[in-house]
């Protein structure tokens, strides 16, 4: 008899997970603990509740990472897309969805699948014997968070994102821009070029104060939180603390000299750091924000270098539940200390419905493949999924792993094609084709 596969979570991600699983042919229990336990954000008991907005994002799948990974789940046969598309609503070139009915539909799909049982309930620890996948997301249980930190560390369970604006490298201006660590520290030449530094005048300084008080911020849910934490006070907090807490804090200006003008001493420095391995992307050191999108892009194209800078994500910080999956998982999204226990979804550190979903998919076809004596490799990497799932399970920095959702910065670039804004549509089309081919392969050989 084929063994079980247990699921804990019935959201975006365990919901695809365990439509895979049952299509591969393998039984599925599905342990959701709503609506006996609820949460601050989940409003019924349905499976693959929309928490907040109704959006799956872009739909296009040749200019468009997110809508590349609704063109993969959509190849895969994946139950969220089929819904989705059932019950979506006009949004342009976006994928907007009627929220209840589509849950009520995954609902009513799962329960009348002959593979798939649905238990309620929560589940409090982690199991010890039998296949299973852990989906339960940025609001996972006290007590089977507990349970988790109990296996991983401290250190690799986070309660909150605190996420610092991703920059893609080739929108940031290198005539304003050097690499320099402070005080040229570091063993190797790579360490002591380890940040990219933008420098700023006092006047500079003072009208991006004005304009970081002034932007529009957002609010903390009630019961989100218990206030900050230490270490990651959002800038704007330390510019309401004195206007020079950020030049004596992540903006000082000590260690370094500007190439393109040494005579003049920056009054404050913003520093970014290498945030993936393929150099693509990086982040703004410490830069956590609460500011809105709109705000925050506005602010930030204030710096001097970031003028043109385009955005992989912006900041943030909330509640969200997620292990430093760098150090904890293998590339078949096994905890390396228990490779009986999968994980998928946010809880994995990517961000987003769509994304949740597709590492939901991938779990639930590696389990079931595992569990059929037919193990399957992980995705290619020019793939959306193989990218998400690489820069989760290795490329990302451990250090400082934050959440992150799909976006070209985590692709390996094509090779004689044209950098910058302008070769942009080229370039995405080209990664688009690549990963069409690249996912239609590994779904055949499946
Ligand atoms: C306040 C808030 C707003 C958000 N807004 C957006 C947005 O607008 N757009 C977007 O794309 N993403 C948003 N997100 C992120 C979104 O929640 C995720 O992207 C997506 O839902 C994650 O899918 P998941 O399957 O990993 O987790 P979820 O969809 O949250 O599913 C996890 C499931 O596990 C269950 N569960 C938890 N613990 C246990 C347990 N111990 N035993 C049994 N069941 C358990 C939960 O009840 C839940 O049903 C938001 C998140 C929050 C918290």
């Amino acid at each position: 008899m084929t063994e079980t596969l247990h699921i804990i979570g019935g959201g975006m991600a365990g919901s695809e997970a365990a439509w895979q699983a049952a299509q591969a042919g393998v039984p599925v229990v599905l342990h959701e603990m709503r609506p006996e336990v609820g949460t601050f954000a989940h409003q019924t008991g349905n499976l693959a509740e929309m928490v907040c907005s109704n959006s799956f994002r872009s739909d296009d799948d040749e200019q468009n990472a997110v809508g590349l990974l609704h063109w993969e789940m959509r190849a895969a046969g994946g139950l969220i897309m089929e819904m989705a598309d059932r019950h979506a609503l006009p949004a342009g070139s976006a994928l907007a969805v009627d929220r209840d009915p589509f849950a009520e539909d995954v609902t009513a799909r799962l329960k009348a699948h002959p593979n798939v049982t649905v238990e309620y309930g929560e589940i409090t620890e982690l199991p010890t014997e039998g296949h299973w996948i852990i989906a339960t997301g940025p609001l996972t249980s006290g007590s089977l968070a507990q349970s988790i930190l109990k296996e991983t560390g401290e250190e690799s369970l986070a309660f909150f994102d605190a996420i610092a604006p991703i920059v893609y490298a080739d929108t940031i201006d290198m005539e304003k821009a050097w690499f320099q660590s402070r005080y040229d520290k570091g063993e190797t030449e790579e360490e002591r070029k380890a940040y990219l530094n933008c420098p700023m005048s006092k006047e500079d300084y003072e009208g991006f104060i004005d304009a970081l008080l002034a932007a529009e911020k957002t609010e903390f849910k009630p019961g989100e939180t218990a206030g900050y934490f230490d270490g990651c006070l959002p800038i704007e907090v330390m510019a309401e603390r004195g206007r020079e807490t950020l030049r004596f804090g992540p903006m000082k200006p000590i260690g370094l000299t500007n190439p393109h003008q040494p005579d003049v001493k920056p009054y404050a420095v913003v520093q970014l750091r290498r945030d993936n391995a393929l150099g693509t992307l990086f982040n703004i050191v410490g830069f956590q924000t609460k500011m809105k999108y709109g705000a925050q892009k506005e602010v930030l194209r204030r710096i001097p270098g970031l003028e043109k800078a385009e955005f992989a994500r912006l900041g943030g910080i909330h509640r969200n539940t997620f292990i430093n999956s760098p150090t904890l998982l293998d590339d078949q999204m096994r905890l390396k200390s228990r490779p009986n226990l999968r994980f998928a979804g946010q809880i994995t550190g990517v961000e987003g419905y769509v994304e949740s979903a597709a590492m939901g998919l991938l779990a639930g076809r590696l389990a079931a493949a595992e569990i059929l004596g037919k193990p399957l490799a992980s995705p290619p990497q020019d793939t959306a999924m193989g990218a998400l799932v690489r820069h989760i399970t290795g490329g990302a920095d451990a250090k400082t792993f934050q959440p992150m959702n799909v976006n070209f910065g985590l692709f390996r670039p094509v090779d004689g094609l044209k950098g910058g804004r302008r070769g942009r549509k080229d370039r995405y089309k080209a990664y688009t084709d690549r990963a069409k081919a690249a996912w239609q392969q590994w779904l055949d050989a499946a």
